[in-house]
């Protein structure tokens, strides 16, 4: 298979950790008979020195003319100003809007190996294999807001339509049913309206899944399941505002920031895919970035955008084994212990490829 992916590494440790991953693309291409092409382009605080936007023209034509975006970090602190008019996160506002990416997907995993970071009782972790499905372009964070600038009154507004429900209930739905077959929808339908028409649609979006259970779980009680009953979840649909919030606290499981992938996916095939975190200012530079986030948002591309499924087990099977052979970053350490850099990591998931 032939494939072009618009590689925005951004600021920080952004191309500390995407050059990784093009690394472990690389040897699946040759491992499997596949050709790759990767287009640098400039996305953030890079893009911002460069051309005074975020997300400049060119960078959008690039990704337009790829099969998907791989996404570093952007942000860091000389472009940390929150009254500028041209700011980092910008940029992928742009791309998530101008591509209709409205399904952000977050799988949530514990590592054996790893529980020891996680402050949860090891009893707690067997089993927790989840992932959310964030509705990304919608809800309160799209609404009509306003400080009324009075310093007295402001206000945000959560307004979803049934479509925009509709569309990533489905995602949602068919995601749990090459998992196991079960969805959790988050609402406070106890409270608000919007919450009620969310209910209403994914219950009725169900009715073209019968092979998938349904639960609908409250917001608030969800924060306490998330804690007390992790291994009970499947697919987590929720909200913008929600999914932010929950997934979140999810990642913790995982035993770091570093470790969590992501997708961003529209209605066809073409994804964003990125780690979780940050630009890292504090570790940039120092070879200390954890990779593995990036290197599993790179077999999420494969499996979401190309479909391909047995190289996208291949990878994840690779960081199993580099993480069960002992081989940690920095951030995965205990303090005092023995790490190895970014780049002997990947070079050990390579092996492992
Ligand atoms: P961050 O995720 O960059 O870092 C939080 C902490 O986690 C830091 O101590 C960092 O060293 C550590 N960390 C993060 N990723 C790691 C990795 N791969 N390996 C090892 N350690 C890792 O969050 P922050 O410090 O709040 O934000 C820094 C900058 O990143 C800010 O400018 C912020 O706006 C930006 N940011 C960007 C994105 C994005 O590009 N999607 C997301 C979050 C924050």
């Amino acid at each position: 298979m032939k494939a072009t992916i618009a590689v925005l590494s951004g600021d920080g440790i952004g191309p500390e950790v995407t050059s990784q991953a093009i690394l472990v693309l690389q040897k699946i291409a040759s491992k499997y008979g596949h050709e790759f092409t990767f287009n640098e382009a400039p996305m953030g605080g890079i893009a911002i020195d460069q051309f005074g936007d975020a997300c400049p023209e060119s960078t959008v034509k690039t990704c337009e003319q790829s099969d998907a975006i791989l996404l570093g970090a952007v942000g860091g602190p000389k472009w940390s100003d929150p009254s500028a008019a041209v700011r980092p996160e910008q940029g992928l506002l742009k791309v998530r809007k101008h591509f209709e990416l409205f399904a952000n997907l977050r799988p949530v995993k514990t590592y054996a190996a790893l529980n020891q970071h996680v402050p949860l009782r090891p009893e707690f972790l067997e089993g927790v294999d989840m992932v959310f499905v964030r509705e990304l372009t919608g809800g309160l964070y799209f609404g009509p807001r306003q400080d009324q600038g009075d310093g007295d009154t402001a206000y945000d507004t959560e307004i979803y339509t049934v479509a925009e429900v509709e569309r990533v209930a489905h995602v949602a739905f068919r995601a749990a049913q090459s998992r196991r077959k079960k969805v959790t929808s988050v609402d406070k339908a106890n409270v608000m309206a919007s919450s009620r028409l969310w209910r209403r649609t994914v219950t009725k979006v169900h009715e073209d899944y019968p092979d998938v259970e349904l639960e609908h779980v409250l917001a608030d009680a969800c924060t306490m399941y998330l804690i007390t009953r992790p291994a009970s979840f499947d697919v987590i649909l929720a909200s913008n505002m929600f999914g932010d919030l929950l997934s979140d606290e999810a990642s913790v499981l995982g035993g770091s920031l570093g470790m969590s992938p992501s997708a961003s996916l529209g209605a066809g095939t073409f994804g964003l895919y990125e780690p979780i975190h940050g630009s890292a200012p504090d570790i940039a530079g120092q070879g200390k970035a954890n990779p593995t986030g990036t290197i599993l948002s790179s077999a999420m591309l494969l499996r979401y955008t190309l479909g391909l499924e047995t190289e996208a087990k291949a990878i994840e099977a690779a960081i199993d084994a580099t993480l069960a052979s002992g081989a940690r970053t920095a951030d995965i350490v205990t303090r005092g212990d023995a790490y190895i850099s970014t780049t002997e990591y990947t070079q050990t998931v390579l092996s492992n490829l």
